[in-house]
């Protein structure tokens, strides 16, 4: 089938200059709106788009920056902040996006930053992604040179600074107000929300923070419109979706497709199929802070709300695929190791819990658990669970870990009775 693609990513491909980016249509939405739109009827497009945060958690794109004062009495500056610190184990997509495409991000972030009035703009970026940090420098100047940043861009006057910014390499750093702390200059733990950043963010200023593919997704809603954007999904989300897969199978990737491609489609089609002789056990949808889903759930929709049903996540749509000659104890014990490590410390369940859960995974894996350890994993995922904690990253921790505990209570149960990891 053909499908209708937004031209988001070229693996392989030398990334776009502006020159390049131009010669297909980049930043024809900027003029579009700078000519013509008033900020209100950008953010109302993008509203009635449909379109939701990538970045994750897929709160709605419009509403969000619908928080922003636009009035008259509006605090100043307001900010626009480009999440790239992209760091869910497993997620790989905005890398592509950024290295492949730079301008379509910044088009994408003075499209924003227009629709909500902000004067001042950053892009976080992952420490490790050192390929796309040289590349947004070079746009990021271009940019200016050629008027699309700075002062009046474009002879309008509408203005905006953007700022590269570099994160240290920290998980905690993904989550909004964590990451307006170490922009600020502070140690990055997450702020009480409410207040959003959206009212009081950097420096207490109104602020957007938004996922690198959502900001990417503007340039086109702009040009094309709203019935064109939600056309392009197959499902009650809207829009299209950077789809990866990851683990033993042929054709491991990253693909824009429709959004609600089933999981049965992106693992047999397009990631090609499970290598020989392995069999597929289970997947993390979206990322390590998703629950697994097994092969009875292959013709899931991979979009907000089908995932929601099953009750696990899209989270970031990049999948993690768990096959049947992989311990699940010991794949589940080497990502409670990642966020136990990646706990800011700022609050006890997640500082002292997440630890607790690593040794007793370990503890199993060695052969040296016992069925308490069961009950009090168990224990752990109500107790680190939505509500006990200050932000989502525990709760995010236990997602794979109650999930695999249902599904593979089996390969947990064999550690404990053969005193030994039966996948060894
Ligand atoms: P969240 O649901 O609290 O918020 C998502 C966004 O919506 C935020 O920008 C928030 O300000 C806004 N929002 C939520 N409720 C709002 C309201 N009532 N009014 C106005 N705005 C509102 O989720 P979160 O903690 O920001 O993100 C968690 C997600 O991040 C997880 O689902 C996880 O999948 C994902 N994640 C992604 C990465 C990555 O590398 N991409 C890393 C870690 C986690």
């Amino acid at each position: 089938m053909e499908r209708p693609l937004t031209q988001f990513i070229h693996p392989g491909c030398p990334p776009f200059d502006l020159r390049e980016y131009e010669m297909t249509g980049g930043y024809a939405a900027l003029r579009k709106a700078l000519g013509g739109m008033t900020p209100m009827e950008v953010q109302q497009l993008v509203k009635d788009s449909g379109l939701k945060g990538r970045g994750g958690a897929g709160f709605s794109t419009g509403i969000k920056w619908g928080v922003v004062p636009m009035d008259e009495h509006a605090p100043h500056p307001k900010y626009l902040i480009a999440n790239a610190d992209e760091m869910e184990p497993g997620t790989f997509k905005d890398r592509l996006l950024l290295e492949g495409n730079p301008h379509q991000l910044i088009e994408g972030m003075i499209l924003a930053a227009y629709a909500i009035q902000a004067e001042v703009s950053f892009i976080f970026l992952r420490w490790a992604y050192k390929k796309a940090a040289q590349l947004l420098r070079k746009s990021i100047h271009e940019a200016y040179v050629a008027g699309l940043l700075g002062k009046n861009i474009l002879g309008s006057r509408f203005s905006l600074e953007m700022h590269l910014h570099t994160g240290v390499g920290r998980y905690m750093c993904g989550e909004e107000t964590a990451l307006l702390n170490a922009l600020e200059g502070k140690r990055a733990t997450p702020r009480a929300k409410p207040p959003y950043p959206q009212l009081s963010g950097l420096y207490g200023k109104p602020t957007i923070v938004n996922n690198v593919e959502t900001l990417c997704n503007i340039p086109h809603i702009v040009n094309n419109g709203v019935s064109w954007f939600r056309g392009l999904s197959q499902s009650a989300d809207s829009g299209t979706k950077l789809y990866g897969v990851s683990g033993k199978v042929n054709n491991p990737g990253c693909w824009e497709l429709p959004m609600g491609v089933t999981i049965r489609e992106l693992i047999e089609e397009h990631a090609g199929g499970m290598k020989n002789g392995y069999r597929l056990k289970g997947v993390l949808p979206g990322g390590a802070s998703t629950d697994f889903l097994t092969a009875d759930h292959l013709d899931v929709k991979m979009d907000f709300t089908d995932v929601q049903k099953t009750g696990s996540r899209l989270g970031t749509g990049t999948m993690v695929v768990l096959d049947d000659a992989t311990c699940p104890v010991g794949f589940v014990h080497n990502l409670q190791h990642f966020f136990a490590q990646e706990s800011c410390g700022l609050c006890t369940p997640c500082r002292e819990g997440l630890p607790w859960v690593e040794k007793m995974l370990l503890s199993l894996e060695l052969g040296t658990g016992t069925g308490q350890d069961m009950e009090l994993l168990e224990m752990h995922t109500q107790m680190l669970g939505p509500g006990n904690t200050f932000c989502a990253l525990a709760p995010g921790a236990m997602e794979p870990l109650q999930s695999a505990l249902k599904y593979f209570r089996d390969d947990f149960e064999k550690h404990i009775s053969m005193h030994r990891c039966p996948y060894d």
